[in-house]
Order: C-alpha cells, then structure tokens, then sequence
C-alpha cells in the first residue's frame, strides 16, 4: 500500500527553510496585511522551488508558500488547473 508521506518543506529541512529561522508571522499575515517581507525571504530561500510544489501539491489555502500569496497560487492554479495535482 502506497502512503503518501509528503512533508512540507520548512519541517523537512528547516535549517534550509529560511521560515523556520524567521517565524511564521511573516508568512500567515492578517488579512490585508502586507506580503512582501515574507516573499522577499522566500527570494532568498533554497527551498523555494520545493516549498511552491508542495504548497501546490497539497492545495494550501493560506499564507506565503514559495514566494507566493495565496491569490498567487490560485491565478497559477486556474491558469493551469492541473498544477500540484497528480504530480
Ligand atoms: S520558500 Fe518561503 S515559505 Fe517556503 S520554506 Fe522558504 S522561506 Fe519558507
């Protein structure tokens, strides 16, 4: 039986994940509250490419992942609907 054992990338390798050394505040801003001090540290982070796959992958709604926001994620997800699904 196959389990599905994907970790997100902060957890797996925090000493990479930029996010883990900052906190989460930057990422899960409150509503209407800027975004671009946690996507400038998602620029800067290794763990980016893996971060907006699994975000992607595992449908996250809220906050920054791999640099983008939310509305981000959904305008690439609607421009390709397969995105992160079945990869
Ligand atoms: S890309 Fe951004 S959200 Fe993802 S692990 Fe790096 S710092 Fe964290």
């Amino acid at each position: 039986m196959y389990i599905d054992t994907l970790t997100p990338p902060s957890v797996a390798r925090p000493e990479q994940a930029l996010c883990a050394q900052t906190g989460a505040d930057f990422f899960f801003p409150e509503p209407g509250s800027s975004v671009r001090e946690a996507k400038r540290i998602c620029g800067m982070c290794e763990m980016r490419s893996a971060c907006l796959e699994y975000a992607l992958a595992n449908d996250e709604r809220f906050g920054v992942w791999g640099g983008l926001s939310e509305k981000e994620r959904l305008r690439l997800r609607r421009a390709d609907p397969n995105k992160g699904i079945g990869r």
